[in-house]
């Protein structure tokens, strides 16, 4: 059976480690802000961001909500973020995806307009270039949490054979940066990949941000693999699965994620890193 990595564990480290940094930086004056715009009201969205409000307060963190009707236009959206780009006791700005259908076009043009010194999401090109070239720069909180994990689990990763499936931009490519700059040697699949299966029971470490439930099987898992379940798959309206046949696969790896309790507390915890990490940066 499986050693279970179970993320409320890490994110406790990670969580621990922005509280130091927060307190330091309150004890010279700054005190870290993150932003957090909504668009519409998204039920999922809203319980994502009562969490991350939640969890700044737990961190001493400071955060402003910041809700906006669905009919926001684009023009009104970019000048909201202009002003907090301009306000300078605002260190993290965040914008809660997804968009409503009638902005939905319009993400990536939202998304550049943040600071990139504030964009603590990691998602705008400037911080995709710097995590590409492997320069400093604010990184993507689900793939930077999943390395956290795995450097707090003694997993190694140099040399390890990496192999990742799903190829978005929030996960699956920065996480094959991530690993990457940690010396893996990393295989990128998705869709059209051809013999998934041959080249997942290759992967000494396996990643699935796949959005499919259960996808991967047992036998797609090499013996002793570290897996790690990024997936999160509503099957019932109370029922949560992964991307990954946790039962099954548990008994083949040697260390997995669960869904839900894995990957999905890693996330917050990284971003209050990333706002504690930008808040240090813009003052330096
Ligand atoms: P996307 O839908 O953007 O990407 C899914 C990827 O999976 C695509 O690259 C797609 O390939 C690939 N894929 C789909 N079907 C197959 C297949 N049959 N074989 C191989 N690859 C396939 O999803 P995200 O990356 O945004 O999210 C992935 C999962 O992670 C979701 O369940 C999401 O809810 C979860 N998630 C969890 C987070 C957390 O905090 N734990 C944060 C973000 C996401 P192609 O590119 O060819 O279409």
């Amino acid at each position: 059976m499986a050693r279970i990595l179970y993320g409320k564990e890490f994110a406790a480290r990670i969580k621990a480690s922005a509280e130091h940094e927060a307190l330091a930086l309150r004890a010279r004056g700054i005190y870290p802000r993150l932003a957090v715009i909504i668009v519409g009201s998204d039920p999922a969205s809203e319980v994502y961001v009562r969490n991350k409000q939640k969890t700044c307060e737990e961190l001493g963190i400071l955060s402003d909500h910041i809700p906006m009707p669905e009919e926001t236009t684009k023009e009104e959206l970019l000048a909201r973020i202009d002003a907090l780009n301009a306000d300078d006791h605002v260190h993290g700005i965040l914008v809660q995806l997804p968009l409503p259908a009638a902005l939905a076009g319009s993400e990536e043009e939202v998304l550049s307009r943040i600071d990139p010194r504030k964009d603590v999401d990691g998602f705008h090109p400037v911080n995709v270039g710097h995590l590409f070239i492997g320069t400093p720069g604010l990184r993507p909180c689900t793939p930077a949490g999943c390395i956290r994990m795995l450097e707090y689990a003694g997993i190694p990763m140099e040399g390890a054979h990496a192999v990742i499936i799903g190829r978005s931009n929030i996960v699956g490519k920065p996480m094959a940066h991530l690993l990457l700059e940690r010396h893996a040697t990393v295989t990128l699949c998705h869709s059209r990949t051809a013999h998934l299966a041959e080249i997942t029971r290759a992967a000494d470490i396996l990643v699935a941000a796949v959005g499919r439930p259960r996808f991967v099987t047992a036998d797609m898992v090499k013996p002793g693999a570290t897996v790690i379940d990024v997936g999160i798959n509503r099957i019932a309206p109370k029922q949560l699965v992964g991307d990954v046949d946790f039962d099954a696969a548990a008994e083949v790896a040697g260390a997995i994620t669960p869904v839900p309790g894995g990957v999905g507390l890693l996330t917050v915890a990284m971003l209050m890193e990333n706002v504690v990490q930008a808040a240090k940066a813009q003052n330096a």
